[in-house]
């Protein structure tokens, strides 16, 4: 009699596995394929970052770099930091290595003297002053440069 009842039992047991078995099903496949919105979702993203990344190196270079003008030495504190901006060395906006070795805290005096000497050198490089200009951190402190040293030189 004991046998009969612990067979019934078991039944019941592999009954109720075949049951939670049934149920958690794995959801179904999706073909592995990512549809064209999740595509156009990740490379906006991808996109947003390398932005950010860009636009960020001014942040950067403030947590490198002591507050302070690399050229008159001018010390900074929170509530004139706007005054101090951030200078790539070699002139290229892209060129932004994480060690902060192509960045120079610059007040807005120097930096601008720093472009000015630079474009007797270079011409035809203002766009990469309107460049940085684009930067909202920066908050245009160079705004109209162009225009002086264009009317300046006529
Ligand atoms: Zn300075
Ligand atoms: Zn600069």
């Amino acid at each position: 009699m004991v046998d009969l009842e612990e067979r019934e039992k078991g039944k019941e047991f592999s009954k109720k596995v075949i049951m939670d078995f049934k149920s958690s099903r794995p959801p179904k496949p999706r073909g592995g394929k990512l549809s064209k919105d999740e595509m156009d979702r990740i490379v906006a993203q991808a996109r947003k970052a390398r932005e950010d990344r860009l636009k960020g190196y001014r942040e950067q270079s403030l947590r490198i770099h002591p507050w302070v003008c690399a050229r008159c030495g001018r010390d900074f504190t929170h509530k004139n930091l706007r005054m101090l901006t951030v200078h790539h060395k070699d002139h290229n906006h892209d060129n932004n290595p994480p060690d902060g070795s192509n960045w120079e805290n610059l007040c807005i005096y120097c930096h601008d003297n720093e472009h000015r000497r630079y474009l007797d050198h270079m011409e035809g490089e203002s766009d990469k002053i309107i460049d940085e200009q684009t930067d909202p951190l920066t908050h245009n402190p160079f705004a109209g440069l162009a225009d002086m040293l264009r009317d300046r030189n006529k």
